[in-house]
Protein backbone atom coordinates (compact mmCIF):
# COMPACT_ATOMS: atom_id res chain seq x y z
CA UNK A 1 0.00 0.00 0.00
CA UNK A 2 3.10 2.56 0.68
CA UNK A 3 2.36 4.64 -2.36
CA UNK A 4 5.94 5.81 -3.50
CA UNK A 5 6.42 6.07 -6.66
CA UNK A 6 9.58 7.56 -7.03
CA UNK A 7 11.16 9.91 -10.16
CA UNK A 8 14.54 10.48 -11.02
CA UNK A 9 16.69 11.88 -13.91
CA UNK A 10 15.49 11.49 -17.18
CA UNK A 11 17.14 8.98 -19.11
CA UNK A 12 17.10 8.49 -22.90
CA UNK A 13 16.96 5.88 -25.28
CA UNK A 14 17.20 7.32 -28.71
CA UNK A 15 16.19 9.57 -30.77
CA UNK A 16 14.95 13.32 -30.90
CA UNK A 17 16.48 15.56 -28.13
CA UNK A 18 14.48 18.05 -27.40
CA UNK A 19 13.47 20.56 -25.06
CA UNK A 20 10.08 20.10 -24.10
CA UNK A 21 7.84 23.02 -22.68
CA UNK A 22 10.81 25.03 -21.95
CA UNK A 23 8.80 27.24 -18.89
CA UNK A 24 8.45 30.59 -19.40
CA UNK A 25 10.64 32.87 -18.18
CA UNK A 26 11.50 30.38 -16.11
CA UNK A 27 11.94 26.68 -16.31
CA UNK A 28 8.94 24.73 -15.49
CA UNK A 29 10.15 22.04 -12.93
CA UNK A 30 9.29 18.29 -13.26
CA UNK A 31 9.47 16.42 -10.04
CA UNK A 32 10.08 13.95 -8.22
CA UNK A 33 8.46 12.52 -5.58
CA UNK A 34 10.11 11.43 -2.95
CA UNK A 35 7.70 8.85 -0.94
CA UNK A 36 5.35 10.92 1.45
CA UNK A 37 4.30 7.71 2.76
CA UNK A 38 7.20 8.44 5.33
CA UNK A 39 9.26 5.29 4.72
CA UNK A 40 12.19 7.17 3.94
CA UNK A 41 13.85 10.24 4.09
CA UNK A 42 11.97 12.90 2.46
CA UNK A 43 15.30 14.28 0.60
CA UNK A 44 18.34 13.22 -0.51
CA UNK A 45 21.46 13.57 2.22
CA UNK A 46 23.38 15.98 0.30
CA UNK A 47 20.06 17.73 -1.33
CA UNK A 48 20.08 21.11 0.66
CA UNK A 49 23.48 21.49 0.65
CA UNK A 50 26.33 23.31 -0.95
CA UNK A 51 29.87 21.86 -0.88
CA UNK A 52 32.81 22.38 -2.88
CA UNK A 53 34.07 20.12 -5.03
CA UNK A 54 37.17 18.56 -4.21
CA UNK A 55 39.81 19.48 -6.62
CA UNK A 56 38.27 22.16 -8.43
CA UNK A 57 39.92 25.24 -9.40
CA UNK A 58 38.41 28.63 -8.96
CA UNK A 59 35.06 28.54 -7.51
CA UNK A 60 33.81 25.34 -8.73
CA UNK A 61 31.54 23.71 -6.58
CA UNK A 62 28.50 21.08 -6.40
CA UNK A 63 24.78 21.72 -5.69
CA UNK A 64 22.44 19.44 -5.04
CA UNK A 65 19.37 20.32 -6.72
CA UNK A 66 16.59 19.92 -4.27
CA UNK A 67 12.66 20.00 -4.51
CA UNK A 68 10.94 23.00 -6.13
CA UNK A 69 14.50 24.14 -7.98
CA UNK A 70 14.41 25.40 -11.12
CA UNK A 71 17.77 26.19 -13.25
CA UNK A 72 17.22 29.64 -13.30
CA UNK A 73 16.14 29.85 -9.33
CA UNK A 74 20.05 28.34 -8.49
CA UNK A 75 21.48 30.16 -10.94
CA UNK A 76 20.02 33.38 -8.99
CA UNK A 77 20.87 32.04 -5.53
CA UNK A 78 24.06 31.23 -6.65
CA UNK A 79 24.89 34.28 -8.88
CA UNK A 80 25.92 32.49 -12.06
CA UNK A 81 27.28 34.85 -14.16
CA UNK A 82 25.05 34.18 -17.65
CA UNK A 83 22.24 33.22 -15.77
CA UNK A 84 20.55 29.41 -16.16
CA UNK A 85 21.40 29.02 -19.78
CA UNK A 86 25.20 29.38 -18.68
CA UNK A 87 24.42 27.28 -15.85
CA UNK A 88 22.60 24.40 -18.59
CA UNK A 89 25.46 24.98 -20.54
CA UNK A 90 27.55 24.05 -17.95
CA UNK A 91 25.90 21.13 -16.90
CA UNK A 92 24.31 19.75 -19.87
CA UNK A 93 25.52 16.57 -19.86
CA UNK A 94 24.09 15.41 -16.26
CA UNK A 95 20.48 17.92 -16.87
CA UNK A 96 20.06 16.12 -20.26
CA UNK A 97 18.04 17.38 -22.95
CA UNK A 98 15.50 19.20 -21.49
CA UNK A 99 16.29 21.99 -18.99
CA UNK A 100 12.98 22.35 -17.65
CA UNK A 101 13.75 18.84 -16.02
CA UNK A 102 15.97 18.60 -13.18
CA UNK A 103 15.14 16.60 -10.44
CA UNK A 104 16.09 17.07 -6.44
CA UNK A 105 19.34 15.29 -6.04
CA UNK A 106 20.74 15.75 -9.65
CA UNK A 107 24.60 17.44 -9.01
CA UNK A 108 25.12 20.60 -10.88
CA UNK A 109 28.87 22.11 -11.29
CA UNK A 110 28.57 25.39 -10.87
CA UNK A 111 31.24 28.08 -11.01
CA UNK A 112 33.06 26.36 -13.93
CA UNK A 113 32.32 24.05 -17.20
CA UNK A 114 31.40 20.36 -15.66
CA UNK A 115 33.48 17.82 -17.20
CA UNK A 116 31.37 15.40 -18.97
CA UNK A 117 30.88 12.53 -17.40
CA UNK A 118 30.07 11.61 -20.76
CA UNK A 119 30.29 7.81 -19.34
CA UNK A 120 27.75 7.71 -17.28
CA UNK A 121 25.32 10.10 -18.69
CA UNK A 122 24.45 9.80 -22.50
CA UNK A 123 21.40 9.12 -21.12
CA UNK A 124 19.52 12.14 -20.72
CA UNK A 125 17.36 13.44 -23.46
CA UNK A 126 14.07 13.70 -23.73
CA UNK A 127 12.35 11.35 -26.23
CA UNK A 128 9.79 12.91 -28.08
CA UNK A 129 6.79 11.02 -30.28
CA UNK A 130 4.55 11.95 -32.79
CA UNK A 131 0.61 12.13 -31.50
CA UNK A 132 -0.80 10.80 -34.51
CA UNK A 133 1.40 7.32 -34.34
CA UNK A 134 0.33 6.91 -31.22
CA UNK A 135 -2.50 4.01 -31.37
CA UNK A 136 -1.99 0.34 -31.65
CA UNK A 137 -5.01 -1.91 -31.78
CA UNK A 138 -6.81 -1.76 -28.97
CA UNK A 139 -4.36 0.59 -27.28
CA UNK A 140 -3.22 4.10 -27.24
CA UNK A 141 -1.27 6.45 -24.99
CA UNK A 142 -2.39 8.31 -21.79
CA UNK A 143 -1.63 11.53 -23.35
CA UNK A 144 -1.59 12.67 -27.37
CA UNK A 145 1.29 14.13 -27.07
CA UNK A 146 4.09 14.42 -24.77
CA UNK A 147 7.34 13.81 -23.98
CA UNK A 148 9.24 11.35 -21.55
CA UNK A 149 10.78 12.71 -19.01
CA UNK A 150 12.19 10.02 -16.70
CA UNK A 151 12.12 7.00 -17.95
CA UNK A 152 11.22 3.62 -16.43
CA UNK A 153 13.87 1.88 -13.86
CA UNK A 154 15.96 5.00 -13.95
CA UNK A 155 18.26 4.33 -10.64
CA UNK A 156 18.36 6.38 -8.21
CA UNK A 157 19.29 6.38 -4.32
CA UNK A 158 16.15 8.81 -3.56
CA UNK A 159 13.43 6.59 -4.55
CA UNK A 160 12.35 3.86 -2.30
CA UNK A 161 12.07 1.35 -4.55
CA UNK A 162 16.07 1.88 -6.15
CA UNK A 163 13.96 3.24 -9.21
CA UNK A 164 11.86 4.66 -11.16
CA UNK A 165 8.40 2.50 -11.07
CA UNK A 166 7.12 3.75 -14.01
CA UNK A 167 7.42 6.74 -16.70
CA UNK A 168 6.61 10.45 -16.40
CA UNK A 169 4.93 12.36 -19.27
CA UNK A 170 5.81 16.10 -19.23
CA UNK A 171 2.65 17.45 -19.72
CA UNK A 172 1.29 20.33 -18.54
CA UNK A 173 -1.56 20.51 -15.30
CA UNK A 174 -5.14 20.36 -17.34
CA UNK A 175 -4.02 17.88 -20.13
CA UNK A 176 -6.62 15.51 -20.89
CA UNK A 177 -5.32 11.72 -19.48
CA UNK A 178 -6.99 8.94 -21.75
CA UNK A 179 -7.24 4.98 -20.64
CA UNK A 180 -5.13 3.49 -22.35
CA UNK A 181 -7.51 0.42 -23.07
CA UNK A 182 -10.64 -0.72 -22.56
CA UNK A 183 -11.13 -1.82 -18.48
CA UNK A 184 -12.76 -1.14 -15.00
CA UNK A 185 -11.46 1.51 -12.94
CA UNK A 186 -10.28 -0.49 -9.50
CA UNK A 187 -9.38 2.62 -7.79
CA UNK A 188 -9.69 6.61 -8.29
CA UNK A 189 -8.70 8.49 -5.75
CA UNK A 190 -6.11 10.58 -3.62
CA UNK A 191 -3.34 7.78 -3.04
CA UNK A 192 -0.26 9.68 -0.61
CA UNK A 193 2.55 10.52 -3.20
CA UNK A 194 0.77 9.77 -5.96
CA UNK A 195 -2.02 12.08 -4.91
CA UNK A 196 -4.96 11.63 -7.39
CA UNK A 197 -4.64 8.05 -8.80
CA UNK A 198 -6.78 6.21 -11.21
CA UNK A 199 -6.26 2.77 -11.92
CA UNK A 200 -7.79 0.81 -14.33
CA UNK A 201 -7.60 -3.14 -14.80
CA UNK A 202 -7.55 -4.29 -18.28
CA UNK A 203 -8.63 -7.90 -20.25
CA UNK A 204 -4.95 -9.16 -20.37
CA UNK A 205 -4.82 -8.92 -16.14
CA UNK A 206 -2.37 -5.57 -16.20
CA UNK A 207 -2.88 -2.87 -14.39
CA UNK A 208 -2.02 0.99 -15.71
CA UNK A 209 -2.08 3.11 -13.26
CA UNK A 210 -1.66 7.36 -13.51
CA UNK A 211 -0.44 9.78 -11.08
CA UNK A 212 -0.47 13.03 -9.61
CA UNK A 213 -3.84 14.32 -11.43
CA UNK A 214 -5.70 17.56 -10.89
CA UNK A 215 -9.24 16.60 -11.36
CA UNK A 216 -10.18 12.55 -11.90
CA UNK A 217 -13.30 12.04 -13.90
CA UNK A 218 -13.96 8.44 -13.07
CA UNK A 219 -14.55 6.62 -10.32
CA UNK A 220 -13.85 2.87 -8.68
CA UNK A 221 -15.95 0.33 -10.54
CA UNK A 222 -16.65 2.31 -13.79
CA UNK A 223 -15.84 0.33 -16.89
CA UNK A 224 -13.59 2.28 -19.86
CA UNK A 225 -13.31 2.25 -23.31
CA UNK A 226 -9.97 2.82 -24.86
CA UNK A 227 -9.22 6.57 -25.34
CA UNK A 228 -11.98 7.49 -22.73
CA UNK A 229 -10.94 10.80 -20.67
CA UNK A 230 -10.29 9.57 -16.86
CA UNK A 231 -9.51 12.84 -15.26
CA UNK A 232 -6.19 16.13 -15.94
CA UNK A 233 -2.91 15.56 -15.66
CA UNK A 234 -1.45 17.76 -12.39
CA UNK A 235 0.95 18.18 -9.80
CA UNK A 236 -0.86 16.56 -6.94
CA UNK A 237 0.87 14.24 -4.18
CA UNK A 238 4.76 14.66 -3.58
CA UNK A 239 5.82 16.73 -7.11
CA UNK A 240 7.54 19.69 -7.92
CA UNK A 241 6.06 20.03 -11.07
CA UNK A 242 3.13 18.99 -13.09
CA UNK A 243 3.63 15.75 -15.41
CA UNK A 244 1.95 12.53 -15.29
CA UNK A 245 3.27 9.34 -13.66
CA UNK A 246 2.01 6.08 -15.47
CA UNK A 247 3.03 2.65 -14.43
CA UNK A 248 1.61 -0.80 -15.90
CA UNK A 249 1.29 -3.38 -13.07
CA UNK A 250 0.69 -6.91 -12.69
CA UNK A 251 -1.39 -6.36 -9.61
CA UNK A 252 -3.19 -2.77 -8.27
CA UNK A 253 -0.28 -2.49 -5.86
CA UNK A 254 3.08 -0.54 -5.90
CA UNK A 255 5.42 -2.99 -6.27
CA UNK A 256 4.40 -5.00 -9.28
CA UNK A 257 5.37 -2.65 -11.89
CA UNK A 258 6.69 -3.37 -15.43
CA UNK A 259 8.33 -1.45 -18.34
CA UNK A 260 5.17 0.86 -19.17
CA UNK A 261 6.77 1.68 -22.50
CA UNK A 262 7.99 -2.20 -23.57
CA UNK A 263 3.63 -2.67 -22.52
CA UNK A 264 2.45 -0.61 -24.73
CA UNK A 265 4.75 -0.83 -27.79
CA UNK A 266 3.52 -4.96 -27.65
CA UNK A 267 -0.09 -3.62 -28.05
CA UNK A 268 0.93 -1.64 -30.94
CA UNK A 269 1.31 1.88 -29.55
CA UNK A 270 4.29 4.03 -30.85
CA UNK A 271 6.45 6.17 -28.29
ZN1 LIG B 1 7.27 9.26 -12.10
Amino acid sequence: MPAKGKHRRPKSQSFSRTIAIAGVGGVALALPLMGAAGVHAATPAAAHSVVKAAAAPAAAKTYAVKAGDTLSKIADAQNVSGGWKKLYSDNRSVVGGNPSLIHPGLKLTIGQKAAAPAAKSPATATQAFAPKAATGAGYTLPVQSASIGTAYKTAGSMWSSGYHTGVDFVVPTGTPLKAIAAGTVVSAGLDGAYGNEVVIQHADGKYSQYAHLSSLAVSSGQTVTEGQRIGLSGATGNVTGPHLHFEIRTTPSYGSDVDPVAYLRAHGVSL
